[in-house]
């Protein structure tokens, strides 16, 4: 009934029309509004996700690639959102960064993955390590040393066994208070990982300066080390950076032998991926 939404769903059409192949023709429907409509009702029900308990996180073992051994676990969050079965972070994160609901989603997962640490180092991982994921805007967090140190304490778990995983977006954002925030966590003991290495904007001088204990390359390069001598390149090359600056390293994404040989040759020291474990809850 108006000339704006008349143009409106007009455009949602056509971006229909075109989703569907070009060259055909569709109808503006309610249902197309939905997008947002849907985004919103994701909005909801995330809310009443962390109160009725639906967030869940699973583990993936990290690798020391001499030993095979289990040296860590990645926590990763899961929902367990009724109706929807298990749904991946990939379609949630992005929402709950946009909505601040990450500052208490970040806050329990942190606590919770503290706390199954300590239960595995009381039984069969003495000296295992715990990696938790942090978003861009857990770090803008002013009191995030306070909750990662709440965290740790809560757990009774020495710092030692707690790596924080950024990506190259957070590190590079607000440089000078990234650097400070980051100095401060690893003075506490806990450890630094730059994780998805290779697929932001990471500029070296950046890295350079950046108080990081670890980079994880990124799934996407190692997934073609078969097949692409240049990502055979790329990896050789970040591992030997990242060593001369003093630094360790983890593989993402391992899922064959003939990519194990070829880290070990480059004397990756450690690895992660469905060939070791694939995430799986405790329960
Ligand atoms: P990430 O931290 O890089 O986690 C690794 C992702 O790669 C996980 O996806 C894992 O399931 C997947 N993966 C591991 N090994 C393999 C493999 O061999 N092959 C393949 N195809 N995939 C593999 P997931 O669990 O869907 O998590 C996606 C991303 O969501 C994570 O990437 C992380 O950035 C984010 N995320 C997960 N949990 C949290 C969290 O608690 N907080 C925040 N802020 N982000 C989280
Ligand atoms: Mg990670
Ligand atoms: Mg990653």
């Amino acid at each position: 009934d108006n000339a704006e939404s008349l143009l409106k769903n007009a455009d949602t059409a056509m971006y229909r029309a075109k989703d569907s192949g070009r060259s055909s023709y569709r109808l503006c429907t309610r249902a197309m509004n939905s997008r947002a409509a849907e985004r919103l009702s994701v909005e909801n029900a995330l809310r009443r996700a962390v109160e009725r308990e639906e967030l869940e996180l699973y583990y993936q073992p990290l690798i020391r690639l001499a030993t095979r051994e289990i040296v860590g676990m990645e926590a990763l969050l899961r929902w367990n959102r009724p109706g929807h079965g298990i749904v991946l972070p990939g379609t949630f994160i992005g929402i709950a960064e946009e909505t601040r609901m990450i500052l208490p989603i970040g806050e329990w997962v942190l606590r919770e993955a503290c706390r199954q640490a300590k239960v595995w180092q009381e039984t069969q991982y003495p000296s295992l390590r715990i990696a938790v994921n942090l978003s861009p805007r857990q770090f803008q967090q002013t009191d995030l040393r306070d909750v990662v140190l709440r965290a740790l304490e809560e757990a009774g778990i020495a710092p030692q066994s707690l790596e924080l995983e950024i990506t190259e977006g957070t590190a590079m954002f607000q440089t000078e208070r990234t650097i400070a925030l980051l100095t401060d966590l690893r003075q506490l003991g806990v450890s630094i990982a730059l994780d998805d290495f290779g697929t932001g904007h990471s500029a070296l001088s950046y890295l350079r300066q950046f108080p990081v204990d670890r980079v994880k390359i990124d799934r996407e390069f190692i997934q073609e080390i078969d097949t692409s001598p240049s990502n055979r390149a790329i990896v050789s090359a970040i591992v030997a950076m990242a060593h001369g600056l003093g630094m360790t390293v983890t593989a993402e994404g391992v899922e064959t032998e003939a990519q194990v040989a070829f880290l070990r040759e480059q004397e990756c020291e450690e690895v992660q991926g469905y060939l070791f474990g694939r995430p799986a809850c405790v329960r």
